[in-house]
């Protein structure tokens, strides 16, 4: 269905195309939407003498000598001359094409910015091309294209010239609902900013903020909804269990749990409850901040899925976490006749010889890390597919996991908060359910900044702290680089916590431990036998023990706002005044300072993200490949967020009243990169 000429390879010689492929055009289409980067003013020519030193100019000079320096570095050295004055070109590599333009007697418009030699007035590098006397000069602009090694920007402007002549640049969004958007047309806005008319405001270009890039940028994220919106409907074709509950298993654990659910664990649920119902997969985000109470929520789609005769599944990143969601789910559920099985890389072989039996056999719910998607597990009926922290898991683990049961309904779980911009590129084929309350009777966490002179002071504060019958974190220091590093220093600060609390119970946990190691550490955390547990990062995520209510952080200034926030969700989860206290070293560089203020003012993620994400870009947020964003290239999720909303309704209606013009969008923008999305 693909509009004619759209898919025609790029007319030029192998060699060439090639290399084109190398920057994503394969086809004459694709020309047309390879925008410049910046605009070179050449249609005047600067005297030398008259050039102002350090911007771009054009000079025309006759060359009147050419030699190679191999000191201080191999260089090509051309002098040239014109009426008013001597240049000096440097060149560090050139191809002998260039060379041979540059011989005695030649005369070449050279562009670039002039300096002060030696000499005299020096240009290095100077894009330039050899012309014969009195050649016209150009009437318009020189776009610069983004290139890769040998492809000059000239040629490039001659493949893009020939197809903005000769190319299909017809409209795919109707002329009516162009007009309501207040957009320019497409053809119109194209040859603008391939060929933008002398006198045009180079400043507004660059920026982009003209009207025909408005209307390339609407576009491309139009290009991006149409992608995900129709991923999303393609799923409502595929045929998925219908878990509709047969016995009132999910009532008898709501009847167990010691507190009644929030008014948003109840809509969740109702959501969720639906979604499993359809004959189409579910794929749902639930996402909350930490400390919503997400687990619960799963808990009860799995006995949604039990009650239905089918299998669920329930994947954590770590094996704390997986293990602490294993005894979790297994106190909730095994007093009700659920059979629960436990996953983890660390089985030894005959217990995960039962396991595995267990799984292919009559277990209800399978919890565990990654073991969950290996080689050789198999499911009896997967039904329901529960993935939690889904962030740290990549695009094809949780398609494995997938894999495991023939189209299960899936569920996943992230308390890294994206903001909306994000969520609506991310996941315009999810459906996404938002825990916008905490359980009742959660003290916020009061967050202090402590410079790391005071460190004594914060060591009596944790002795206070235990003394009233809390329990505290101490988290080290991260350090990326290395491994060792990190181990070490938690080693050591668990020695000098040791020393510095006699008659306090310190523990440690640290990534290096084996799994029923770190499995035993945290259970006599839990069990409050010990006071203070020494901890790298492996703690950040969804690690849950009430009564711990005090979380220090030391060198708080080298980790990420999304860990700080995951970190200080670890406390604040019991009924007790919980702080968190952030030992920084100084001094601060302005980022780091922006950062420890941004978390230190605020306590709802969304927020920190938001900020975050004027301080980072989105590329970290989530895996960068797990989404729309690769297929961005003009507009930005933040400064375009407006653009973003505008095209989610437009995709829609193109969609269904126009599909056949959104097939054409999505080819002229996509085009073979849509395969990208397609997981
Ligand atoms: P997260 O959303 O970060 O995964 P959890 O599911 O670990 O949060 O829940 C955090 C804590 O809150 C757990 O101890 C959980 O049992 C408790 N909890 C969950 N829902 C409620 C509720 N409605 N009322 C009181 N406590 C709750
Ligand atoms: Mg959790």
């Amino acid at each position: 269905m693909t509009a004619s000429g759209t898919s025609d390879p790029i007319r030029a010689p192998e060699a060439l195309r090639k290399k084109l492929a190398r920057i994503g055009l394969h086809r004459e289409a694709d020309l047309l939407v390879h925008l410049p980067l910046r605009y070179e003013d050449e249609t005047r020519i600067t005297p030398v003498a008259q050039a102002p030193w350090g911007e771009p100019v054009q000079v025309e000079v006759v060359v009147s000598s050419r030699e190679v320096q191999f000191r201080p570095r191999r260089q090509m050295v051309v002098r040239a001359l014109d009426d008013s004055g001597e240049l000096t070109m440097r060149f560090f590599s050139a191809y002998p094409t260039q060379q041979a333009a540059l011989s005695e007697g030649s005369r070449v418009r050279a562009f670039g910015e002039v300096r002060g030699g030696f000499f005299g007035a020096e240009m290095v590098h100077p894009r330039f091309h050899k012309v014969a006397e009195g050649e016209p000069l150009p009437t318009e602009l020189t776009p610069i294209y983004p290139s890769t090694a040998g492809v000059a920007n000239s040629t490039l402007q001659k493949l893009i010239g020939k197809a903005l002549a000769e190319g299909d640049l017809s409209d795919t969004i109707p002329d009516e609902l162009r007009q309501h958007l207040k957009l320019p047309g497409l053809a119109r806005s194209l040859h603008f900013l391939h060929r933008p008319p002398p006198g045009t405001d180079l400043a507004t270009l660059h920026a982009r903020h003209h009207p025909a890039w408005q209307r390339v940028k609407f576009d491309e994220v139009l290009a991006q909804q149409l992608c995900l919106r129709r991923a999303y409907l393609a799923r409502r074709e595929k045929g998925a269990p219908v878990l509709v509950a047969r016995d009132d298993l999910g009532a008898r654990l709501l009847d167990r749990l010691s507190f009644g659910l929030t008014g948003a664990q109840l809509r969740a649920m109702a959501e969720i409850g639906g979604d499993l119902a359809q004959p189409y997969p579910m794929q749902r985000l639930l996402q909350g901040d930490v400390g919503a109470g997400k687990t619960i929520v799963a808990a009860l789609a799995a006995c949604q899925a039990i009650s239905a005769g089918w299998q669920a599944a329930f994947m954590a990143p770590t094996e704390i976490l997986a293990g602490q969601h294993y005894l979790k789910l297994r106190d909730w559920l095994e007093p009700l006749g659920v059979r629960v099985a436990w996953l983890s890389g660390s089985l030894k072989s005959k217990a995960r010889r039962e396991q595995l039996a267990a799984t292919a056999d009559d277990a209800q719910l399978v919890v565990g890390t990654h073991a969950l998607i290996q080689e050789g597990v198999d499911f009896a009926r997967l039904g329901l597919a529960i993935v939690d922290e889904q962030h740290r898991f990549g695009v094809a683990q949780r398609l494995a996991l997938r894999k495991k049961g023939s189209n299960p309904h899936q569920l996943m779980m992230s308390a890294t908060p994206i903001p909306r911009t994000l969520a609506m590129s991310y996941y315009a084929d999810l459906d996404v359910t938002v825990l916008d309350e905490l359980p009742p009777g959660r003290t916020p966490v009061k967050t202090r900044l402590v410079a790391d002179s005071r460190r004594d002071d914060v060591v009596g504060f944790v002795k206070k702290h235990v003394e009233e019958g809390r329990q505290a974190y101490w988290v080290c220091p991260l350090i990326e680089e290395s491994e060792a590093l990190q181990l070490q220093t938690a080693q050591e600060t668990w020695e000098a916590l040791s020393a510095e609390l006699p008659g306090l119970t310190v523990g440690l946990v640290h990534g290096r431990l084996k799994a029923d190691e770190k499995q035993a550490v945290m259970a006599a955390f839990a069990a409050g036998e010990i006071d203070v547990l020494v901890a790298t990062t492996v703690i950040e995520v969804g690690v849950d023990v009430p009564n711990a209510s005090l979380m220090v952080i030391e060198h708080a200034e080298r980790f990420g706002l999304a860990q700080l926030h995951q970190l200080r969700g670890r406390v604040g989860r019991g009924q007790y005044e919980s702080s968190c206290v952030l030992i920084y070293a100084g001094p601060l560089g302005e980022v780091a300072r922006q950062r420890l203020k941004i978390i230190y003012e605020n306590s709802d993620g969304f927020e920190i993200a938001r900020q975050d994400l004027q301080i980072r870009g989105p590329g970290e947020f989530v895996g960068s490949r797990q989404s729309g964003v690769p297929l961005l290239r003009y507009a930005d999720l933040e400064m375009d967020a407006d653009l973003v909303e505008m095209a989610r309704g437009v995709a829609e209606e193109m969609l269904t009243g126009h599909p056949e013009l959104a097939e054409r969008h999505l080819q002229r923008w996509l085009g073979s990169r849509e395969e990208l999305l397609k997981s």
